[in-house]
C-alpha cells in the first residue's frame, strides 16, 4: 500500500501543464507568459524625449513642447510605443475587459521597472492611478489604470493609493483634441482628497497610455502643490506626435 497515493498523479498533471505564449499560442520554455520571440518583437520605445518620453529620432533630446514648458512630472518610464501589437492589446484590455492581457502587460512593465530600480532609479513611496470620472466608471465598470496600479503594486511590493485623487469634473473624451483643447478640458477636472497624505512623498502616477502628457502634467502639478517631493509617471505605451 502506498503512503502517498496521489503524488505521482499530481506530478503527471503538472508536467502536462505546458505554458503557452499569450500572443502566439506557441509553447514557451520560460515562466514568462509570452515567448522570447514575441517579447523581442514588441515595439520597444528606445529613443525618446528625456522629459516626456515622446518618441524622438535619437536619445538625449528634448521635444519642442518640453522646451517651451518643462512638465511637472519627473521620470517617465514607458516600455513601448503605442503601435502594433501593443495598441491592440491595450484596447482589448481597456475596452473589452480582457484582464489576463492587462495583467501580462502590467507584469512586463513591472519587470522593466524592477530593472530600472536595480540600475538606480529611485523607488517611489506610493503608486497612484489616474482616476476615471464617475460616469465613465459606471459605463466601463472598472478603471484600467487602477487595475494596472494594483498589479504593479503586487509585483513591485509598493502601496497603491486610489483615494487621494478624484476626478471631480466629467471631461469629454480626450481623443481627437489638440494639446491646447486638452488643457482647457482638464482644468479643474481633478481634486485632492486629504492632500496632507501626499506631503513629502515620492509618487508614481499610473496610466495605460501617455498621449500628450497633459493629464499627467496637470495631476503632477496638483500633487506637487500639495507637497509631493517628486511625481514620476509609469505607463504601458507612448503615442507619437499626432502628425507623425
Ligand atoms: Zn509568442
Ligand atoms: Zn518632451
Amino acid at each position: 500500500m502506498r503512503c502517498q497515493p496521489h503524488n505521482g498523479h499530481q506530478v503527471y498533471i503538472w508536467l502536462e501543464n505546458v505554458q503557452t505564449c499569450l500572443l502566439c499560442d506557441e509553447q514557451t520554455d520560460s515562466l514568462s507568459p509570452i515567448c522570447i520571440a514575441c517579447e523581442s518583437e514588441l515595439p520597444w520605445l528606445i529613443d525618446q524625449c528625456e522629459h516626456c518620453a515622446l518618441p524622438m529620432p535619437m536619445s538625449g533630446l528634448t521635444c519642442a513642447q518640453c522646451l517651451r514648458r518643462t512638465p511637472a512630472f519627473g521620470d517617465v518610464i514607458v516600455p513601448w510605443l503605442y503601435d502594433f501589437p501593443i495598441d491592440t492589446l491595450v484596447t482589448r484590455f481597456k475596452h473589452q475587459g480582457k484582464w489576463p492581457i492587462g495583467r501580462l502587460l502590467a507584469e512586463l512593465l513591472g519587470q522593466t521597472l524592477q530593472h530600472r530600480f536595480d540600475e538606480g532609479l529611485q523607488r517611489p513611496d506610493v503608486l497612484i492611478p489616474v482616476p476615471l470620472g464617475n460616469k465613465r466608471m459606471r459605463q466601463r465598470g472598472y478603471n484600467q489604470a487602477a487595475m494596472l496600479a494594483r498589479w504593479l503594486g503586487s509585483v513591485l511590493q509598493l502601496p497603491v493609493d486610489e483615494k487621494t485623487i478624484r476626478r471631480v469634473k466629467e471631461t469629454p473624451a480626450q481623443q481627437g483634441l489638440d494639446a491646447k483643447a486638452r488643457k482647457r478640458n482638464l482644468r479643474d477636472a481633478f481634486a485632492l482628497i486629504e492632500p496632507h497624505r501626499i506631503s513629502g512623498t515620492h509618487v508614481a502616477l499610473i496610466d495605460d497610455v501617455l498621449t500628450t502628457g497633459s493629464t499627467a502634467d496637470m495631476i503632477a502639478r496638483l500633487l506637487i502643490s500639495a507637497g509631493a517631493r517628486k511625481v514620476d509617471v509609469y505607463c504601458l505605451a507612448r503615442t507619437p506626435k499626432p502628425e507623425d
